[in-house]
Protein backbone atom coordinates (compact mmCIF):
# COMPACT_ATOMS: atom_id res chain seq x y z
CA UNK A 1 0.00 0.00 0.00
CA UNK A 2 0.89 3.44 0.13
CA UNK A 3 0.18 6.27 2.21
CA UNK A 4 -2.39 7.76 0.15
CA UNK A 5 -4.14 4.38 -0.58
CA UNK A 6 -4.02 3.94 3.38
CA UNK A 7 -6.61 7.22 3.88
CA UNK A 8 -4.02 9.94 4.58
CA UNK A 9 -5.30 13.29 4.11
CA UNK A 10 -2.63 16.10 1.46
CA UNK A 11 -0.94 18.15 4.63
CA UNK A 12 0.01 14.81 6.11
CA UNK A 13 1.07 12.94 2.19
CA UNK A 14 2.90 16.10 1.92
CA UNK A 15 4.84 16.46 5.25
CA UNK A 16 5.81 12.28 4.87
CA UNK A 17 6.88 13.09 1.27
CA UNK A 18 9.42 16.13 2.84
CA UNK A 19 10.85 13.63 5.51
CA UNK A 20 11.33 11.07 2.61
CA UNK A 21 9.06 8.76 4.36
CA UNK A 22 8.73 6.67 0.79
CA UNK A 23 6.11 3.78 1.74
CA UNK A 24 4.49 2.52 5.05
CA UNK A 25 6.21 0.18 7.06
CA UNK A 26 4.57 -2.71 7.73
CA UNK A 27 2.60 -1.75 11.52
CA UNK A 28 1.94 1.33 9.87
CA UNK A 29 0.25 -0.16 6.48
CA UNK A 30 -1.69 -3.05 9.40
CA UNK A 31 -2.57 -0.16 11.75
CA UNK A 32 -3.51 3.05 9.97
CA UNK A 33 -6.82 1.77 8.41
CA UNK A 34 -8.04 0.92 11.67
CA UNK A 35 -6.93 4.04 13.56
CA UNK A 36 -8.35 6.38 11.02
CA UNK A 37 -11.86 4.69 11.02
CA UNK A 38 -11.53 5.55 14.79
CA UNK A 39 -10.62 2.25 16.66
CA UNK A 40 -8.70 1.16 19.52
CA UNK A 41 -5.49 -0.29 18.85
CA UNK A 42 -2.97 -2.48 20.40
CA UNK A 43 -0.04 -2.88 18.75
CA UNK A 44 2.56 -5.48 19.28
CA UNK A 45 5.85 -3.57 17.44
CA UNK A 46 9.18 -2.48 19.07
CA UNK A 47 11.29 0.66 18.37
CA UNK A 48 12.58 0.76 14.40
CA UNK A 49 9.08 -0.46 13.13
CA UNK A 50 8.03 2.88 12.53
CA UNK A 51 5.38 2.53 15.45
CA UNK A 52 5.44 6.35 16.32
CA UNK A 53 4.55 7.41 13.22
CA UNK A 54 1.90 4.60 13.37
CA UNK A 55 -0.01 6.67 16.45
CA UNK A 56 0.95 10.07 15.13
CA UNK A 57 -0.59 9.87 11.61
CA UNK A 58 -4.26 8.78 12.63
CA UNK A 59 -4.12 11.46 15.48
CA UNK A 60 -2.88 14.43 14.02
CA UNK A 61 -5.35 13.67 11.02
CA UNK A 62 -7.80 13.52 13.48
CA UNK A 63 -6.27 17.23 14.92
CA UNK A 64 -6.47 18.51 11.19
CA UNK A 65 -10.45 17.77 11.36
CA UNK A 66 -11.30 19.03 14.93
CA UNK A 67 -8.10 21.72 16.31
CA UNK A 68 -9.97 22.06 19.16
CA UNK A 69 -8.50 21.87 22.73
CA UNK A 70 -6.41 19.41 23.93
CA UNK A 71 -6.52 16.75 21.89
CA UNK A 72 -3.98 13.92 22.54
CA UNK A 73 -1.68 12.72 25.19
CA UNK A 74 1.04 9.98 24.88
CA UNK A 75 2.63 8.10 27.68
CA UNK A 76 6.20 6.67 27.32
CA UNK A 77 8.63 4.79 30.18
CA UNK A 78 11.79 7.21 29.38
CA UNK A 79 12.32 10.92 28.62
CA UNK A 80 14.42 9.54 25.55
CA UNK A 81 11.36 8.08 24.39
CA UNK A 82 9.41 11.08 25.30
CA UNK A 83 11.98 13.49 23.36
CA UNK A 84 11.54 11.43 20.27
CA UNK A 85 8.44 10.81 19.87
CA UNK A 86 7.60 14.92 20.52
CA UNK A 87 10.37 14.97 17.69
CA UNK A 88 8.16 13.09 15.51
CA UNK A 89 5.15 15.11 16.08
CA UNK A 90 6.29 17.82 15.57
CA UNK A 91 8.04 17.05 12.03
CA UNK A 92 5.26 15.31 10.87
CA UNK A 93 2.65 18.24 12.23
CA UNK A 94 4.79 21.25 11.19
CA UNK A 95 3.34 22.67 8.72
CA UNK A 96 -0.62 21.77 10.12
CA UNK A 97 0.74 24.05 12.92
CA UNK A 98 0.88 21.60 15.65
CA UNK A 99 1.66 22.90 19.29
CA UNK A 100 3.51 19.95 21.53
CA UNK A 101 4.83 19.69 24.99
CA UNK A 102 7.24 17.40 26.44
CA UNK A 103 6.33 16.62 30.46
CA UNK A 104 8.96 14.59 31.54
CA UNK A 105 10.36 13.69 35.39
CA UNK A 106 14.59 15.56 36.78
CA UNK A 107 13.22 18.87 34.94
CA UNK A 108 12.22 22.10 36.51
CA UNK A 109 8.54 21.96 36.85
CA UNK A 110 8.07 25.47 36.34
CA UNK A 111 8.65 26.16 33.20
CA UNK A 112 6.77 22.99 32.13
CA UNK A 113 3.69 25.27 33.69
CA UNK A 114 4.09 27.72 31.44
CA UNK A 115 4.59 25.40 28.30
CA UNK A 116 1.00 23.75 29.59
CA UNK A 117 -0.74 27.14 29.55
CA UNK A 118 -0.42 27.75 25.88
CA UNK A 119 -2.35 24.74 25.32
CA UNK A 120 -0.70 22.36 23.68
CA UNK A 121 -2.23 19.98 21.06
CA UNK A 122 0.06 17.20 22.27
CA UNK A 123 1.95 16.21 25.11
CA UNK A 124 3.91 13.61 25.09
CA UNK A 125 4.57 12.74 29.11
CA UNK A 126 6.61 10.59 31.32
CA UNK A 127 4.15 9.16 33.96
CA UNK A 128 4.99 10.30 37.46
CA UNK A 129 5.26 14.39 35.86
CA UNK A 130 2.23 14.18 33.86
CA UNK A 131 0.78 12.85 37.39
CA UNK A 132 2.41 15.86 39.46
CA UNK A 133 0.70 18.14 37.00
CA UNK A 134 -2.97 16.92 36.72
CA UNK A 135 -2.90 17.24 40.59
CA UNK A 136 -1.24 20.68 41.29
CA UNK A 137 -0.53 22.68 38.00
CA UNK A 138 -3.80 24.88 38.22
CA UNK A 139 -5.95 25.59 34.89
CA UNK A 140 -4.26 22.30 33.53
CA UNK A 141 -6.51 18.81 33.35
CA UNK A 142 -7.27 16.60 30.73
CA UNK A 143 -10.82 16.84 30.60
CA UNK A 144 -11.20 17.54 26.88
CA UNK A 145 -8.76 14.79 25.61
CA UNK A 146 -9.49 12.80 22.83
CA UNK A 147 -6.36 10.34 22.87
CA UNK A 148 -4.18 8.76 24.78
CA UNK A 149 -1.33 6.61 23.61
CA UNK A 150 0.39 4.30 26.06
CA UNK A 151 3.74 3.69 24.29
CA UNK A 152 6.21 0.58 25.10
CA UNK A 153 3.43 -0.71 27.36
CA UNK A 154 5.27 -3.61 28.74
CA UNK A 155 7.91 -1.11 30.08
CA UNK A 156 6.02 0.76 31.92
CA UNK A 157 4.83 -1.74 33.77
CA UNK A 158 8.35 -3.17 34.46
CA UNK A 159 9.45 0.09 35.50
CA UNK A 160 6.17 -0.08 38.17
CA UNK A 161 4.10 2.90 36.89
CA UNK A 162 0.64 1.00 37.08
CA UNK A 163 -0.63 2.46 40.05
CA UNK A 164 0.55 5.85 38.49
CA UNK A 165 -1.37 5.09 35.05
CA UNK A 166 -4.18 3.73 36.85
CA UNK A 167 -4.79 7.20 38.65
CA UNK A 168 -4.38 8.77 35.61
CA UNK A 169 -6.73 6.93 33.99
CA UNK A 170 -9.10 8.35 36.54
CA UNK A 171 -8.44 11.91 35.43
CA UNK A 172 -9.13 11.00 31.73
CA UNK A 173 -12.60 10.87 29.74
CA UNK A 174 -13.74 8.07 29.18
CA UNK A 175 -15.02 8.91 25.79
CA UNK A 176 -11.66 8.73 23.71
CA UNK A 177 -9.77 6.65 21.79
CA UNK A 178 -6.61 4.44 23.02
CA UNK A 179 -3.68 2.61 21.16
CA UNK A 180 -1.67 0.86 23.56
CA UNK A 181 1.93 -0.28 21.96
CA UNK A 182 4.34 -2.53 23.43
CA UNK A 183 7.24 -5.16 21.90
CA UNK A 184 5.80 -7.84 24.12
CA UNK A 185 2.52 -8.84 25.69
CA UNK A 186 2.93 -10.05 28.98
CA UNK A 187 0.02 -10.76 31.54
CA UNK A 188 0.21 -7.46 33.21
CA UNK A 189 -0.10 -5.51 29.99
CA UNK A 190 -3.00 -7.66 29.09
CA UNK A 191 -4.63 -6.09 32.35
CA UNK A 192 -3.79 -2.61 31.11
CA UNK A 193 -5.15 -3.00 27.96
CA UNK A 194 -8.63 -4.25 29.86
CA UNK A 195 -9.08 -1.33 31.82
CA UNK A 196 -7.48 1.05 28.86
CA UNK A 197 -9.17 -0.28 25.48
CA UNK A 198 -12.60 -0.70 24.32
CA UNK A 199 -13.14 -3.55 21.62
CA UNK A 200 -9.09 -2.95 20.18
CA UNK A 201 -8.16 -4.57 16.98
CA UNK A 202 -4.83 -6.17 17.51
CA UNK A 203 -2.04 -5.30 15.12
CA UNK A 204 1.29 -7.19 15.15
CA UNK A 205 4.56 -7.37 12.84
P1 LIG B 1 10.07 4.15 15.50
O1 LIG B 1 9.92 2.65 15.41
O2 LIG B 1 8.76 4.85 15.55
O3 LIG B 1 11.00 4.56 16.59
O4 LIG B 1 10.73 4.65 14.12
C1 LIG B 1 12.01 4.23 13.71
C2 LIG B 1 12.61 5.18 12.66
O5 LIG B 1 12.00 4.97 11.40
C3 LIG B 1 12.43 6.65 12.97
O6 LIG B 1 13.66 7.30 12.77
C4 LIG B 1 11.41 7.14 11.95
O7 LIG B 1 11.66 8.48 11.60
C5 LIG B 1 11.60 6.19 10.79
N1 LIG B 1 10.38 5.92 10.01
C6 LIG B 1 9.15 5.68 10.50
N2 LIG B 1 8.29 5.39 9.50
C7 LIG B 1 8.98 5.44 8.34
C8 LIG B 1 8.65 5.24 6.96
N3 LIG B 1 7.41 4.91 6.58
N4 LIG B 1 9.64 5.39 6.04
C9 LIG B 1 10.89 5.72 6.42
N5 LIG B 1 11.28 5.92 7.70
C10 LIG B 1 10.34 5.78 8.67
Amino acid sequence: PTFKSLGLIDPLLEALEQMKYKAPTDIQAEALPHALQGRDIIGVASTGSGKTAAFALPILQKLWEDPKGLFACVIAPTRELAFQITQQFESIGSAMGVRCATIIGGVDIQSQKIALAKKPHVIVATPGRLLEHLEETKGFSLRSLKFLVLDEADRLLDMDFGPILDKILKLIPKERTTYLFSATMTTKVAKLQRASLSNPVRVEV
